[in-house]
């Protein structure tokens, strides 16, 4: 599945940081978090603090991380990244914590899968940076504190249910981040495109956005195929035509739905007679872990109505039927 399109991998850095946006106001959509943001800053900022503490919940790809860089660069301080996986030991998190300085943010991603004892760590030091260590074992052990200079704390999740209460609580900033329309991808297209000096006329612009799932990191992935493909034909200009044949030549359909979804489908669909089957067995069926299916095709799926999820399993439905050229020999349930 490594080599699938539309797989939720991040782009290699050192293009991505030329895409990336800088600051807030070269941030394209989520117009109510970026207002509120921008107030928050600048209020920040007056009173000389660090921003509170943000907590941002989606689905990957939609500009989390980014989020966090222009939070940074706004506040004057740097960005230093981590997730909740990696850091496994709560001495892990203390290097990482005292090697922060004054407004500097810290984005720990996924951060609804830090084990409990790194939360425990955590707490203190987001809530009167401070840091609590106990060195040593046994008999000898001491509890030493030191102060941390004022951070904020960025955590991404895309599970925020996942996320303990008292860690949730310690937010002061909760936003939820939704998908793009096409005129925001679009746009999102449109930069990508003069970062990475491609010429690309508007209707294929649109194309792409249109195939982009809602979905910043798909449609800037879909861009440089698409250029892939042009290049490979000698086009100086990505026009309709070479974009709409680049696409279907990656598998991405009018709807975006890319090749892995379109199994998944048809395995439900014709393995499984529509459902309803578990996600077990549906992800062994299709030779993938749970994780990919719950967290990488079934959202786009549900999100368009192509499966639901019942208490006893997936459900095709008829929309499904009707994409894959399906008849359904039995009724639909209501
Ligand atoms: P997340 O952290 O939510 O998984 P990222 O912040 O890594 O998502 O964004 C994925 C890609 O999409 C990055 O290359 C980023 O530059 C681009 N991107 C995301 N949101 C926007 C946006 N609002 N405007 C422009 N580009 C964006």
């Amino acid at each position: 599945s490594s080599a699938r399109l539309v797989s939720e991998q991040p782009l290699s850095m050192e293009e991505d940081v030329f895409i990336r946006p800088q600051r807030l106001n070269e941030f394209v959509g989520q117009a109510k978090v970026v207002n509120k943001l921008s107030i928050f800053i600048k209020a920040a900022k007056a009173r000389d603090e660090p921003l509170d503490h943000s907590l941002f919940c989606g689905p990957p790809g939609l500009g989390k991380t980014t989020l966090a860089g222009v939070i940074a660069r706004e506040m004057g301080g740097e960005l230093k990244t981590t997730t909740g996986p990696a850091i496994s030991r709560t001495g892990d998190l203390a290097a990482i914590l005292s090697s922060l300085k004054l407004k500097d943010v810290l984005f720990i991603d996924e951060i609804h899968r830090l084990s409990p004892h790194v939360e425990e760590v955590l707490y203190s030091a987001m809530e009167d940076f401070s840091l609590n260590i106990i060195i040593g074992k046994g008999p000898m052990a001491r509890s030493i504190r030191l102060t941390l200079p004022k951070f904020t704390l960025i955590g991404a999740t895309t599970k925020p249910t996942l996320l303990s209460a008292p860690l949730r609580g310690r937010f002061g900033i909760v936003e939820q981040l939704d998908y793009y329309s096409v005129d925001e991808l679009a746009n999102i297209v449109l930069r990508g495109a003069s970062v990475l000096s491609v010429t690309i006329d508007e209707e294929a612009v649109v194309e792409i956005a249109r195939r982009s799932r809602g979905t910043p990191r798909v449609a800037l992935r879909l861009l440089r195929r698409v250029r892939d493909v042009a290049d490979a034909r000698k086009m100086k200009v990505i026009n309709l035509q070479i974009a709409k044949y680049a696409l279907d030549l990656l598998g991405i359909d009018e709807n975006g739905i890319d090749e892995q979804e379109r199994k998944l489908l048809s395995v439900l669909i014709e393995l499984f007679g529509g459902g309803p089957v578990g996600l077990s067995t549906l992800a062994a069926a299709m030779s993938e872990e749970e994780r990919t299916v719950e967290e990488i095709y079934e959202p786009f799926l549900l999100r368009n109505g192509l499966i639901e999820r019942t208490k006893v399993g997936r459900v095709a439905t008829k929309k499904a039927y009707d994409l894959l050229g399906i008849e359904r020999v039995k009724a639909f349930p209501e």
